[in-house]
């Protein structure tokens, strides 16, 4: 439920809604705004009864009952489009953002190299993972906090926004120190006790979806970060497994409309582990931005031939180069449909 209080309803006026909804059994979880308060309410009880009883209290403007099971996250909670702001930046507002860097940190100089390349085409974020997921544990697992130590070089050197993987609960803290989006891999859309700790741990969350998760299953995901705290979450679609080979996954484009019909959330798009193929990236990025994604994240590597992951469907950083250029008449489209939408919204 969400109860809308009128502008400038007293503190009195809030307090007693507040014990309201207390008598009725259910939990205050949040109140904000300050001109105009907005009660988030959770919990188990009799939903009619509250809500014909709270539109009745004085100082209350609206009561309504949120039908999904994802609640904050959803459309029905929050109806403007929700924009992050990382770093000076900002995704999900009026400008498209390029996130780009190499699956893995693997050295000083890849990393330097890939992040001046990446930024100087235009990437606003760089992408690296310092945590690996890998499927065999006998892969690469990542240079952990060295990784980390170099991607802040980078930031610095180039001043790109960082993001970078989180796997586990315990690392939370320590990556919350160098990242600037703490990024949920697909294998862990489902870690739900890293979930809760990344609501609190102040960084906007990147949650991947699982490669066999449902969007409802992603809008949980991302409902427990929110719920635990944090509500800067942007969502990512990187493809599903179906029974198509052709490509290492499908890309499920249709999610970046689903979702905006379902939540309020950004979404951007994962060209390259969607396709698992370098030649497919700069179709599926134009489809992407085509679809209104908020951003794309994709896969760059100085020499991919080299790359200790997922080089296949790392693009060089002239294939980068030639992908940013083909976006431009894409992206001229793309800003002029965000304005018209911004003006209709008015
Ligand atoms: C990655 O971004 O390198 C990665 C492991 O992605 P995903 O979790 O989508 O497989
Ligand atoms: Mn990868």
């Amino acid at each position: 439920m969400i109860i809308s209080m009128r502008p400038h309803a007293t503190r009195d006026e809030i307090k007693h809604v507040c014990e309201r909804i207390e008598e009725f059994g259910y939990k205050v979880h949040s109140i904000e705004g300050e001109e105009r308060v907005v009660i988030g309410v959770v919990g188990v009880g009799d939903v009619t009864a509250c809500l014909e009883s709270l539109e009745a209290t004085p100082g209350v403007e609206r009561a309504v009952r949120i039908s999904a099971p994802y609640k904050f996250v959803s459309r029905e909670f929050k109806a403007e489009h929700t924009v992050l702001r990382i770093n000076g930046l900002e995704i999900g507002g009026d400008e498209f953002i390029v996130t780009a860097g190499p699956c893995s940190v693997e050295s000083e100089r890849q990393i330097m190299e890939t992040a001046e390349g990446v930024a100087a085409a235009g990437a606003r974020m760089l992408r690296g993972g310092a945590f690996k997921p890998r499927t065999s544990p006998y892969d690469f697992q990542g240079l952990e906090l060295e990784g980390l130590k170099l991607l802040r070089k980078a930031k610095q050197a180039t001043g790109l926004a960082i993001v970078t993987e989180i796997m586990s609960d315990s690392d939370v803290g320590m990556v919350a120190e160098y990242a600037d989006v703490m990024q949920v891999g697909a294998r862990n859309m489902q870690n739900f006790s890293l979930l809760k700790s990344l609501g609190g741990c102040g960084r906007p969350v990147l949650l991947k979806r699982g490669m066999s998760s449902t969007i409802k299953e992603l809008l949980m995901s991302a409902e427990y970060v929110v719920a635990h705290g944090n509500p800067n979450v942007l969502l990512c679609e990187r493809g599903i497994r179906t029974f198509e080979t052709a490509t290492r996954n499908t890309f499920d484009i249709s999610a970046v409309p689903v979702l905006n019909e379902l939540t309020h959330l950004p979404v951007i798009l994962d060209p390259s582990h969607a396709a698992g193929k370098r030649s497919l990236v700069p179709a599926l990025a134009r489809a992407g931005v085509a679809i209104g994604a908020d951003g794309l994240i994709v896969e760059v590597h100085p020499n991919p031939e080299k790359a200790v992951s997922d080089g296949a469907q790392s693009l060089k950083l002239e294939d980068f180069r030639a992908m940013m250029r083909q976006l431009r008449p894409y992206l001229d489209l793309w800003k002029e449909a965000r304005l018209a939408e911004a003006a209709a919204a008015v």
